[in-house]
């Protein structure tokens, strides 16, 4: 069985007397490609924080390479690479000034040729101020620097935040360059579902701190899904089929959202509420997403008003 790199065990936080992450039971395995998703305050980043030992828990435990997150030792550390939300680096350095800055944490492993390439890759050169640099290009040095010590394990915080499309695609290509490297495990929160896509093997969801889906990335795929039907007369006042998410209603079609449910059992239960007539609808992973996490009963928030004459 491979060896587990990142565990989580019940680990929860409380703010006040609001969980922001509630029993996250995590077991990454190496050379996972891991993509994190939840809504905008499901608890990634706190998650996260924990993982790396940079937050405390309120119950429960995390622990990286076999290494508890509270008690990470210097060994320990240099073995991983840790790309956080909006890229703090010190404004006041040149790129070649801050490659110094954080080889000297990773003095045997530092791959200044890999660091160099990247850096050249990014069109940028070791010569420039990161405060004179835009967003995107504070991102690519981060990934450069977080990648040069050739970690086993990288785990970044929504490192594509704000970048544009060119770049993050550079963005992921630096990190399949670092996947590549065998046996490496990546763990990374994004809200770009098209990237994810690309590159993660495995996914997790948290909703409201709440673990809601640990499974490959085709498993997940080939499990939420769509399917319209199309009746002559009225639609049936009740869906009887397990695992459905939502349920919108027109006056002769029904609109299901399903997990898990296969394609005999939607045939038998529409043959059975009076029609045969049914398609269904292709999904990328966004659509999917949306309508997994998307609470089932969505007030209307915006409502178009015609200019009065
Ligand atoms: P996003 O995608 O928007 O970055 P997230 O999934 O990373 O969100 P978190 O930042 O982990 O979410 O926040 C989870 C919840 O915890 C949110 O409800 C947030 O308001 C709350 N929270 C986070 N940090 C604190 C804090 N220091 N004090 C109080 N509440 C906090």
């Amino acid at each position: 069985m491979a060896e587990i790199v990142l565990e989580t065990k019940g680990l929860t936080k409380y703010y006040g007397a609001q969980p922001a992450l509630d029993h996250l039971d995590l077991r990454i395995p190496r050379g996972c490609i891991c993509g994190f998703l939840g809504r905008n305050g499901a608890g990634k980043t706190t998650a996260i924080k924990m993982m790396l030992g940079l937050l405390e828990p309120t119950a429960g435990s995390a622990s990286l390479l076999g290494c508890d997150s509270t008690d990470l030792t210097p060994a320990i550390r240099q073995r991983i690479g840790y790309v956080t939300e909006g890229h703090r680096l010190f404004r006041w350095m040149t790129i070649a000034r801050l490659e110094k800055f954080q080889q000297a944490f990773f003095p045997e492993q530092w791959d200044e040729k890999f660091f160099a390439d990247m850096i050249e890759y990014f069109e940028l050169s070791k010569k420039q101020k990161i405060k004179h640099l835009s967003n995107g290009q504070r991102a690519q040095v981060s990934l450069a620097l977080a990648l040069a010590p050739n970690p086993e394990l990288l785990i970044m915080d929504d490192p594509t935040l704000g970048l544009d499309a060119v770049i993050r695609r550079q963005f992921l290509e630096g990190m399949i360059e670092l996947i590549t490297r065998q046996g490496r495990t990546v763990l990374f929160s994004s809200h770009i579902l098209a990237d994810v896509e690309r590159v993660a093997d495995r996914i997790v969801v948290i909703d409201k701190g709440v673990l809601r889906a640990d499974c490959s990335l085709e498993q997940f795929r080939a499990s939420v899904r769509k399917v319209v039907l199309y009746f002559d007369d009225s639609v049936p006042a009740d869906v009887e089929l397990e695992g459905l998410l939502h349920c919108r209603r027109s006056e002769r079609q029904l609109e299901l959202t399903l997990v898990g449910v296969d394609e005999a059992e939607v045939a038998a239960w529409a043959k059975r509420a009076g029609t045969e007539r049914y398609d269904f609808v292709e999904m990328n992973l966004e659509d999917q997403f949306i309508e997994f996490t998307a609470p089932p009963h969505r007030r209307r928030l915006f409502q178009w008003e015609e200019a009065r004459p």
